[in-house]
């Protein structure tokens, strides 16, 4: 069993001011057993105001704003012990709201702690740049200032993982955020805003309102005090987040939906690419944004590494998040489940042929979870749906392709450009091909890989901003000049050589 029992029910109100604040609350039922696990209030556009002014509170005292880069830093590195101290707690929060097998979960946090550290050493390392010599005697030195209050919002496949990719870089910067995760999914973010205070960061400085996405979201990305919002969801939310922003001219990043590629060359190493396919396809139930849906393979070798992937694929494991044994867990909740089958009967229906799954498991013990087996689809066309829309569920589909020009065309045929992997031991071709994918980030002879050091985010439909790393954590800030004139500028009105 994990560290939270599912038959644990835990009851949040929002941390607004370092404060519990009740409010009508929202069942989580785990996709997994459909039992209760947790309640969450439903937060109004009172409360969300109530947390920018508490976070606003913070960014204008004078306590905050005496903190140096480094006091900051070593804030943060407090926070990443105590994460580390209840990694396993979290993770399970994480893996019963989510549904997801509790290794993952771990990894998530795993991963979270390595950002958190991350940013508390671009904090110690931040600067700004001087100019000497731009005009006689005139001095200008540029710094990147804190944003203000941020707003983040949060999506329900990585809580905990997407919260710390986030939370970090804009303390680091210096801005109190108000962070609004999914209605499914807001343990951790609410137990991370909690270990910020005991970590000595203020009370206000770290706030969390949960409650529906078009009511809270919406609050936040409309208020005129917040500075930046960083959203992480589907494309299609994303596009209501930028007409929002529109009224108060609030800067926006955008994290959205995925259609990733594997493109595989037949000179690759077959045995790599089988496990890496199966692995960027199914990990986290294929419910990830950077997820290999699709496998767009040379022509010579298709017949053979499609055998090699669905021969793994079937080995994994469909589960209880909370078995060891498990390899996928349930997905987010039923309705998502049965949009996962309908995409694969779209798919069918255009000419697709179920190469593995394609159903819901059959194990009697799992009827009430909304469980979908691993499911690979062969002779996939372009055009299809399939091939065309994220499914965000464990569905694989198969296409091929003869050269090089006709790989990369069937790469960038989506709308989305977030992720894509190129398999290949041809160094000459890797930079090549790799240069000419669409996409915030391109693997070579890997996949679902990366590093805190490593910004990431989107082109095309992916949206645009980047999480994480330098850049991550330059979205936080702005970019202010102080200009000092050294002499007396000479007046350019005619009238001032007659004075
Ligand atoms: P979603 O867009 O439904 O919701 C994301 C968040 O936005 C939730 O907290 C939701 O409550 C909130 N929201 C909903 N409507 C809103 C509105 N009108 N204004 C403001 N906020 C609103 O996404 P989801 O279903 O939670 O997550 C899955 C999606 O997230 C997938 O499309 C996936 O690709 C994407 N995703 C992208 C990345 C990335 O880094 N690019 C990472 C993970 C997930």
């Amino acid at each position: 069993m994990t560290a939270v029992a599912a038959a644990t029910v835990r009851q949040y109100g929002h941390h607004i001011g370092g404060e519990q604040v009740d409010g009508t609350l929202i069942d989580r039922h785990d996709p997994a057993r459909g039992q209760l696990v947790a309640r969450f209030a439903e937060g109004s556009s009172r409360d969300v105001d109530r947390a920018v002014k508490a976070a606003r509170q913070v960014f204008t005292s004078r306590q905050w704003s005496r903190l140096t880069a480094t006091d900051r830093a070593g804030l943060l590195e407090a926070f990443a012990a105590l994460v580390t101290e209840h990694r396993d707690r979290l993770a399970g929060i994480d893996s019963v709201e989510v549904g997801k097998p509790l290794r993952f979960a771990q990894g998530d946090i795993d991963l979270g702690i390595a950002h958190i550290r991350q940013a508390a050493a671009l904090a110690r390392t931040a600067r700004g740049e001087a100019f000497t010599d731009v005009a006689p005697g005139y001095t200008a030195i540029a710094t990147r200032r804190p944003v203000g209050v941020a707003g983040l919002i949060i999506p329900w496949n990585f809580p905990g993982l997407i919260t710390l990719q986030k939370l970090p870089y804009a303390l680091a910067a210096g801005c109190p955020v108000v962070i609004k995760p999914s209605e499914f999914t807001s343990g951790s973010a609410l137990e991370l805003a909690a270990l910020a205070e005991t970590a000595g960061f203020p009370p206000g400085a770290v706030n969390v309102v949960t409650g529906y996405g078009p009511v809270t979201g919406a609050a936040l990305v409309q208020h005129p005090d917040v500075g930046y919002v960083s959203f992480t969801g589907s494309t299609a939310t994303g596009r209501a987040v930028l007409r929002d922003s529109a009224t108060t001219i609030t800067r926006v990043g955008l994290e959205l939906g995925g259609k990733a590629a594997n493109v595989v060359f037949a000179d690759a190493d077959l045995d790599a690419v089988a496990d890496g396919v199966v692995f960027g396809a199914f990990a986290n139930q294929g419910e990830s944004c950077v997820a290999g849906s699709r496998l767009i393979v040379q022509e010579a070798i298709a017949a053979e590494l499609s055998a090699e992937v669905v021969r793994r694929a079937a080995r994994l494991r469909v589960g209880m998040p909370d078995d060891p044994a498990s390899d996928l867990g349930a997905l987010i909740h039923h309705r998502h489940r049965d949009s996962v089958a309908a995409a694969v009967t779209a798919g069918t229906d255009l000419g697709a042929e179920v190469l593995l799954g394609g159903q819901a498991p059959a194990e009697t013990d799992l009827a009430d979870g909304a469980f979908f087996l691993p499911t690979v689809l062969g002779s996939v066309a372009a055009e299809s749906p399939v091939f065309q829309e994220e499914i965000f569920g464990p569905v694989l589909s198969i296409t091929t392709f003869q050269d090089e020009d006709d790989a990369v065309r069937l790469a960038n045929a989506t709308r989305y450009g977030l992720a894509q992997s190129l398999w290949t031991k041809d160094v000459d071709r890797a930079l090549s091909v790799g240069n000419r994918l669409d996409a915030g980030t391109v693997w070579v002879n890997t996949t679902s890989d990366g590093a805190p050091e490593l910004a990431f985010g989107g082109v095309k439909g992916s949206g645009f901003g980047r999480d994480a790393g330098a850049e991550g954590l330059r979205e936080f800030t702005e970019y202010r000049t102080l200009q000092l004139r050294g002499e007396r500028r000479p007046s350019p009105f005619a009238s001032g050589e007659r004075q």
